[in-house]
């Protein structure tokens, strides 16, 4: 069977964009849920200036907290160096390093044209595996930037050789305000994943334009062995403009899992989790798995 392991970024870049603030038992709970429900890769947390991400200003007490458990990686995004030895410090497994394929995002989101973050992804690559742990690297605005337009998908073919040069496990390439399109992303994953081979492509998709499924299924039949996904479909960003959820973690699982992939993730559990994350938010929450339920295997609670 094909396997697909997806990531759970509900932790990180779910909530971070909530303006109602999780604490930190809260955030646990999602954790623990999410490895409940056979998650084993999990983005907990961003060691991010609080002032600007007020929501990850616990980063250290999440990193603390987190339940550990065998073959478990827990994951904190970092923006820049100082981030990355925060992590480090905070005992992190691996380190998220992101980029952005243009420099308007570049600029807001790190301070950095984009040159610079890429060269800095390089360096946080290089001192987490100094202190013996995993990195990834992500290039976002790769489809597109809210304040620089269209992308050239060369820009992130080139970035993705550099970046994988470095020796992070994976490259990603995301979508970061949703604007991407299932024929875009299947000629980009093909090339990225050309590019830095052996390395896989993981995928990073927000639903704005109601084509993130579509978009990871594009990513999936070009070679992409990794999915970012969001419990719910929470998510957002800060910094870019009206991007709205991350692609729902249990919609995607069943998706692949209806069409004969292995996620390790349990159906049932994903969709309890989001009904409990919908709950804590006092709202519903934008994944339709969890309102309509799993087929064939039981019909949903009625509420
Ligand atoms: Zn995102």
């Amino acid at each position: 069977m094909l396997k697909i392991e997806m990531i759970e970024v509900g932790p990180r870049d779910g909530l971070q964009n909530e303006s109602a603030l999780f604490t930190t038992a809260q955030k646990l709970e999602l954790i623990g849920r999410a490895l409940d429900a056979g998650v084993r890769r999990i983005e907990a947390n961003s060691f991010v200036n609080p002032k600007l991400v007020p929501q990850m200003a616990d980063a250290e007490a999440v990193a603390a907290g987190l339940p550990r458990r065998d073959g478990v990686i827990f994951i904190g995004l970092v923006l820049n160096k100082r981030g990355a030895l925060r992590a480090i410090e905070a005992g992190m497994d691996e380190l998220g390093a992101v980029c952005a394929a243009s420099d308007g995002f570049a600029t807001r989101n790190q301070g950095m044209s984009s040159d610079a973050s890429l060269a800095m992804c390089c360096e946080v690559v290089r001192l987490a595996r100094e202190h013996s742990r995993r990195a990834q690297i992500t290039i976002s605005t790769a489809f597109g930037c809210p304040f620089d337009g269209e992308v050239n998908p060369l820009r992130v073919v080139e970035m993705a050789r550099t970046a994988a040069a470095a020796g992070p496990v994976e490259i990603a390439v995301a979508d970061t305000i949703g604007v991407a399109s299932p024929g875009e992303v299947a000629a980009l994953v093909a090339k990225v994943g050309a590019a830095i081979k052996p390395l896989p492509v993981r995928v990073h998709f927000h639903n704005t334009r109601n084509i993130g499924l579509a978009n990871v299924w594009a990513a999936v039949q070009a070679g992409a062995k990794i999915v970012d996904a969001s419990l719910g479909g929470i998510g957002g960003c800060p910094f870019a403009p009206r991007a709205t959820g991350n692609v729902p973690t249990e919609d995607v699982a069943y998706m692949l899992q209806r069409s004969g992939y292995h996620t390790g993730l349990d159906l049932e559990r994903l969709i309890g989790s989001a009904r409990w994350l919908a709950g804590a938010m006092g709202r519903d929450v934008p994944g339709m798995l969890s309102r309509a339920g799993a087929f064939p295997k039981k019909l949903p609670e009625m509420n």
